[in-house]
Parts: C-alpha cells; structure tokens; sequence
C-alpha cells in the first residue's frame, strides 16, 4: 500500500533534520530513519492508509523518553508513542510526520508485590511477558485483548478482551502511571492505595488518552491470584438469538463466568478452516468459568441450564492446559480466520458495546444489515459485556463495496449509540471513528479536547487522532 507525504514548508523540513540530528546525539545507535522501520511503525493491522513517521526511537529510560519529549517540543516535531503497533483505528499513524517513540525496548518488570497483588512495569513489558515471569508467584493479570500487546498500548487504548466480564478492563486495573508530557515534564500519577480521594484522577485520564496527552513509561496494575480450578467449553446453538440470549441470562443471573465469548456461523467456519478445527458451524458460545472446583460445578450446572431452555446442549469440554489454549488460540485467531476467507482482503475490525438487555436486538439487527449488503463481515465478541465486533473482510479499491461497509458500520454504530451504548467498546477512536466520537459524545468532545489544549497546548502529542486534522 502507498503512503502519504505531510506537507511541509522550507523552515519545518529543517526543524524535522534538526530534530532528529540531536536525537541521534541523545540515543546513539537507537534511532531509525530507514523506511521499513519507519512504514513498520505507521502501518497498523488495519485497512487504514499507512502513514510512516520521520524518525523511530528506542528509549530505555523515563528520562530518556523526558529527553526526547524535550527535544521534539523544541523543534515542534509531532511524537506519536508505538508498543506493538496492534492497534485498529489507525492510532499509530504519523499523519503528520514526525517521531515515533517505540516503547518496545522499556521491557523491565519493575516491582512485584504478592502480599499487595499489585506490579509496577516499564511500558514496553507485553501482557504475555508479564505472566511468564509471574507464573512462580501463583498470580496473574487477567486483561486479554488477543494480540500481545504492550501495557502501556493496553492502558493508552483502554484496552479489555476476553476476561473483562470477570475481571474488568484496562480502566479498572490500572492504579498508577508514570508520564512524560508533551513538554518533557514527568509526572506520576495515582499510586499503590487501592483507593485514593487525592484530587483529579489523572490516571484514568490518561487511561484511553491514546498518546494524545503524554507518554506513559510506567504502569502499575493490579494482579490476581490463579484459580484454583480453570475449566472451559464450546456450545453450538441452533439460532443466533438462543446464543445471545443464553449469555444475556448468564449475565442477569449474575454467574461469574470468565469468559464468555460469541463467534457467529461464519466465524466458525473460518475458525474450522484456519485452526483446522472441526466444531459444528452454528453461533457458538465459548465459555471459561475460574474458582474452586465446587464453585466450577456450580457456575457449570447453572450455565448448563441456562443454555439448553436456547436448544445449547452439546457443550464441548477443554479441561486439560493444552485443550484449553488450543480452543482459546482458535478464538484468539479468530481475526486471521476471517482474513483468510478472502485471500488478498483487507480487514477493517470494529466494535461497539451496548447495555446488555439491547444486545440481542443489537447483534441481530446489524447482522440482517450485514446480510442484506452482501458483505463479508463475522461477527464475534465478549458478549458478556454487552461488547460485540465485526470483521469486514473487504477490498479497500471497490468503492461501492467500501460504501456499502461504512454504510453497515455506521448504522451499527448509530444504533448501538440510540440503545445507550458506546460507538466502541474497547478499540478506540484513533482517525478512524472520529466522527463517531462526536456522535456519541457531543458537546463533550469540546471538553475532551480542552483538557489536550491544557497538558499539550503545541498539538505535538500524536496529532489527528481523536479529534481530526487540526488537533
Ligand atoms: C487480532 C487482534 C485482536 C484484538 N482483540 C482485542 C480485544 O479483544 N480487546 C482489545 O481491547 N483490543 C483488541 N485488539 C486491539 C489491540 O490489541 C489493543 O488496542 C492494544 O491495547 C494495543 O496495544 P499496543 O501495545 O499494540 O499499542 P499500539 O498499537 O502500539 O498503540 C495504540 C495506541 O496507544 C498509544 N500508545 C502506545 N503505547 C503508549 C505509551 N506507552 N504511552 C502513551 N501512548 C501509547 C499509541 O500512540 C496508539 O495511539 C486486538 C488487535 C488484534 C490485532
């Protein structure tokens, strides 16, 4: 895919080579103006057009983050923070040019504390990374978005995933930040108390913030400990409804299931035909219950029942490790799946979230919508939020098919908002749901964009992202 140049006057183009002559003094050998690099770091999984920054950094230190913070504020040079670059919207896209600063190297896991279940890591560390190394504790952190992402990417784009219907998401565990502001200015946000009445919560500000307002460089989140009993399942339904609705009813009778996870038909079979499984391929439920093993039987029977009043009764069971990570890798592949039913396609995934009782209508509406349009477009979720995506599968040159999808996106989006719910559930707005924020929110963008004024008055902090253009 080609790219786009920023326009830039005569005495920019200087301050850009000024900028990046000193960063190559400030971190030697760690900064990269070769154009693989530079297309790695503006290119997300995404359709969205690839826009490569100037320059890519490698820090290792909040300081040296602070440094290069300093430098590209004197020079006016955006900066656009990157952790593994798996974000949807279009996040990490330089629109503007400028300086990528790649966390990816910021890998130390700083402190962990059993006895207060709580670890503080530098923001390069990747969730995977993280539960390896506390394997030995018996604890782990729960957040799961599938793709193994960075914790500092993780908080930026308030990430959840799988485990969010037990566990939560990025918002509610995350209890502390450090941040380099747009200036270079590091500050230090919440802090281990489990809870705090200490003035404006500057941490879940920056929570979701997208890089927009500052640099995270350390994060401290809470951990949990390993479940006594893990056990997992598919069940297939006859119809799209029984299977929402089962998981409608799991919620309403608060069962605390760990993870509840709705594919539809076509993702089963692009699941069948990539994992190179043989689940039967129907709306499917796959569930994860966590506790002791008598509370595993309860929550069992209970969802057992539930599921079989929607014709759900052949659950399929993964009780040993390696069943279990087999099943969730099919579910955690489930994006590549779908690719793959179009070889050559581009993929646009999106989501929205709505209150739990409009799920149903939500997902069953969008799908005939899907139907009519004659698209390609799975869909699957974490139904037990209320929290459901699609995957276009889809050629970004046929602009009537790209018509049809913003047309089926947009009215998921404008329904899921008229239901109370939100235009995404966990992606974010990045430059691809601009608009979408502002639908949703309304006069409260104005608010959200002059919180950026305050903490990043020269617009250095990845521009175009949330606001549009001019931001
Ligand atoms: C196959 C697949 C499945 C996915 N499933 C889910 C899912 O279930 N749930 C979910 O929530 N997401 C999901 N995602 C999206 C993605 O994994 C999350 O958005 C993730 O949190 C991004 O983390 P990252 O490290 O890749 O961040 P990046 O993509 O590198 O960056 C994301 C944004 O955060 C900013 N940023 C990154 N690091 C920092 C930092 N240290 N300080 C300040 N800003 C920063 C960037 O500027 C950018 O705006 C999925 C993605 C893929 C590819």
């Amino acid at each position: 895919m080609t790219h786009a140049e920023p326009r830039r006057s005569a005495q920019q183009s200087i301050m850009f080579e000024s900028c990046i002559e000193d960063l190559h003094r400030l971190l030697p050998g760690r900064v990269s103006t070769a154009m693989a690099v530079r297309m790695h770091h503006g290119t997300d999984v995404s359709f969205h057009k690839p826009f490569p920054p100037d320059a890519v950094v490698f820090p290792h230190t909040t300081e040296e983050v602070a440094g290069v913070a300093a430098l590209c504020a004197g020079y006016q040079v955006p900066m656009i923070p990157f952790g593994t670059g798996t974000s949807c919207e279009g996040h990490i896209a330089a629109l503007q040019g400028g300086v990528c600063i790649d966390l990816s190297e910021m890998r130390g896991i700083l402190r962990v504390s059993p006895e207060d279940l709580d670890v503080t890591v530098q923001a390069g560390v990747t969730r995977k990374q993280l539960n390896e190394h506390l394997r030995d504790t018996g604890l782990f952190f729960p957040i799961d978005p599938g793709a193994d992402a960075s914790l500092g990417g993780m908080a930026s784009t308030r990430a959840s995933g799988t485990n969010a219907v037990r566990y939560g998401t990025m918002r509610e565990n995350v209890l502390g930040l450090t941040v380099v502001l747009a200036d270079g200015r590091i500050i230090r946000t919440g802090g281990r108390a489990r809870k705090s009445a200490a003035g404006y919560d500057l941490t879940r500000l920056f929570v979701g913030s997208e890089g927009t307002l500052g640099i995270i460089t350390e994060v401290t989140l809470r951990l949990y400990g390993i479940p006594e009993t893990v056990s997992a399942a598919v069940c297939p339904f006859p119809t799209l409804s029984g299977a929402v609705d089962t998981a409608i009813a799991v919620i309403q009778s608060q069962i605390p299931v760990a993870r509840m996870e709705l594919l539809d038909a076509v993702q089963m079979r692009a699941t069948n035909l990539y994992s190179k499984l043989d689940h039967t391929e129907q709306p499917t439920l796959f569930f994860e219950f966590h506790g002791t093993e008598a509370g595993v039987a309860e929550q069992v029977g209970q969802v057992r029942a539930i599921a079989a009043e929607a014709g759900g009764t052949d659950f399929r069971w993964a009780s040993k490790p390696e069943e279990r990570s087999r099943l969730w890798q099919a579910r955690h592949d489930a994006w590549w799946a779908a690719l793959a039913l179009r070889p050559g396609a581009k993929g646009w995934p999106t989501d929205v979230c709505v209150p739990i009782s409009r799920l149903a209508e939500c997902i069953e509406e969008t799908s005939r919508d899907i139907a009519d349009n004659r698209l390609i477009a799975p869909v699957l979720g974490h139904v037990g939020d209320g929290n459901f995506h699609l995957c276009f599968v889809l050629d970004p040159d046929d602009a009537d098919e790209m018509r049809r999808v913003r047309g089926v996106n947009g009215r998921m989006i404008s329904r899921a908002i008229a239901m109370g719910g939100t235009c995404t559930g966990e992606h974010g707005i990045g430059y691809g749901k601009i608009d979408e924020l502002r639908e949703e929110h309304g006069d409260a963008v104005q608010v959200m964009a002059a919180v950026k004024q305050a903490l990043d008055p020269k617009g250095l902090m990845n521009p175009g992202k949330l606001f549009g253009p001019t931001s």
